[in-house]
């Protein structure tokens, strides 16, 4: 059989896969991407598009119950939650579309098909059409990650859900337990909770959110359990009991077991790099756990073969995936691209409160060593907070007391996921308190919130 020939090929059609495959065109590479199963990969079809999607019906419908705070009237409120999950799907359906239009636009060639790496420098393609043979000097993987499973909390479609159930819900739960306090397990106990079904998050580390500022952490968990969440810290599940209506959890907290029941468990505690049937371990490439293990530069020390996005590891986000992708066509391309700087990702969460954040904690800045100036403001003391009717939530900055390096930035409340890249464009450009403090910021918005918690880190802070 014939085989096509390519500049770089890429395999999986995520944020990683496809905006690489762009970066490469443009660059005027002859590119190819594989896809087994849907343009946009998880990110579009079954991540943070069609979660958002479902977080915007639940805030419309919070925002609704709240009408009369605002001096309206709303009456015999409700939703429809077939609707809810059909207006996600359209809207994944749809970004998904853009994809397939965007690789056409870019003469991207399109292999729907399941991709292995026969040998150093070939794909092979099993799709409808049969087997083809694609060669190419440099292959791109970009295969992304699936829920971990961990033995005995399997999904299992009907009364045990991973993400991918929770989107497309069989059913309304009425009482749910959310096992893992990430991002995902966290963004679904809000959704859920908001539309009224009775929530139980059970989280193994100390805090809700473990990966954020334990200040911001220990504010959301407070909002989450007075919007009527129960959580439980420091907390295992150890097995699930299944019944046709019900499941049993079995939990344990402080050493000892108590058991409840739930119509409805999300598990939610984790991904896998997707590694495995790719021809990997043929081709000597190294793997950590379920993760191929890469450079800075995404190289995965087998010649003309890289990884990007979640088969490369943490942090697994979207952006992330994008930024090595455009990065690792530029190197194709016999371009210098800086690599890819972890601790200027910002990683967000659009509970209710919405949680963001760059950059070092005030704790991990502490571990590294750094003697540290820390600004809070509260959202309690912004105009634009209290006119929105968003009064809950706060902005934490950490500097280096040295230098005046912003090394971290924290928020918890209305719109923060927006708000963030203002402090990371300020980490980008490697910005000090002094330009903070220096620019003007407009009024009345939120964005006022960062410029006083600058302030506030050196004793200036106007409106507390
Ligand atoms: C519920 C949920 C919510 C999320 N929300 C956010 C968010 O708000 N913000 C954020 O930044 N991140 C979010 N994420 C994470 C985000 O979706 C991932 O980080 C991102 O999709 C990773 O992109 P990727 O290109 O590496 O892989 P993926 O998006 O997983 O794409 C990989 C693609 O490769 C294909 N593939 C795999 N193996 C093969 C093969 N052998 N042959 C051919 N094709 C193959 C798959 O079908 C898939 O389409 C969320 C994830 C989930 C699950």
């Amino acid at each position: 059989m014939a085989s096509k020939n390519f500049d770089m090929i890429v395999i999986g059609a995520g944020p990683g896969g496809y905006v690489a495959a762009i970066r490469g065109a443009q660059l005027g590479l002859k590119v190819a991407i594989v896809e087994r199963e849907h343009m946009g990969g998880i990110c579009l079809n079954w991540g943070c598009i069609p979660t958002k999607a479902l977080l915007r019906s639940a805030e419309v419908f919070h925002l609704m119950e709240r009408a009369k705070d605002f001096g309206l009237k709303a009456e015999g409120i409700g939703y429809d939650i077939d609707a809810v999950v059909k207006r996600s799907r359209g809207v994944a359906k749809q970004l998904s579309s853009g994809v397939a239009f965007l690789m056409k636009k870019n003469k991207i060639a399109v292999f729907m098909g399941e991709a292995t790496l026969s040998a150093k420098g070939k794909v092979s393609v099993k799709g409808e059409k049969g087997v083809e043979e694609l060669t190419a000097k440099n292959i791109v993987l970009a295969t992304g990650a699936r829920a971990r499973e961990l033995p005995g909390l399997e999904g299992d479609g009907k009364r045990v859900w991973t993400y991918k159930d929770a989107l497309v819900p069989p059913h309304m739960p009425k009482k749910l337990l959310v096992i893992g306090s990430g991002a995902i397990g966290i963004e679904f106990a809000s959704f859920y909770n908001t539309l009224g079904a009775e929530t139980t998050v059970v989280e193994v580390m100390d805090r809700v959110l473990p990966v954020e500022d334990a200040e911001i952490s220990a504010f959301a968990k407070k909002q989450f359990v007075k919007q009527g969440m129960t959580i439980m810290e420091k907390s295992t599940v150890k097995k699930l009991d299944r019944g046709a209506d019900k499941v049993t959890a079995h939990i344990e907290a402080g050493g000892k077991v108590t058991t409840q029941d739930f119509d409805t468990v999300i598990s939610a505690v984790g991904i896998v790099g997707n590694v495995e049937n790719l021809g990997l371990e043929k081709l000597g490439v190294k793997i950590d756990r379920t993760h191929v293990v890469t450079d800075q530069y995404c190289q995965t020390g087998v010649d003309g073969l890289f990884a990007i996005g979640d088969i490369a590891g943490a942090p697994w986000l979207a952006h992330k995936a994008s930024h090595e992708g455009v990065m690792v066509a530029e190197l194709i391309a016999g371009g210098k691209p800086h690599p890819v700087k972890p601790e200027s990702i910002a990683g967000c969460t659009y509970c209710h409160p919405q949680v963001a954040s760059v950059g070092y904690t005030e704790a991990k800045a502490k571990e590294l060593g750094y003697d540290v100036k820390v600004g809070r403001f509260p959202f309690m003391g912004n105009g634009k907070a209290i006119a929105l009717g968003e009064p809950e939530g706060m902005v934490k900055t950490v500097f280096d007391a040295k230098t005046g390096e912003l090394l971290g930035a924290h928020m918890v409340g209305a719109e923060v996921t927006e708000l963030i890249q203002g402090y990371v464009v300020g980490r980008q450009l490697e910005t000090t308190e002094e330009d903070l403090m220096q620019t003007v910021f407009p009024h009345p918005t939120l964005s006022e919130m960062m410029h006083e918690s600058v302030l506030d880190a050196y004793d200036r802070v106007i409106h507390v």
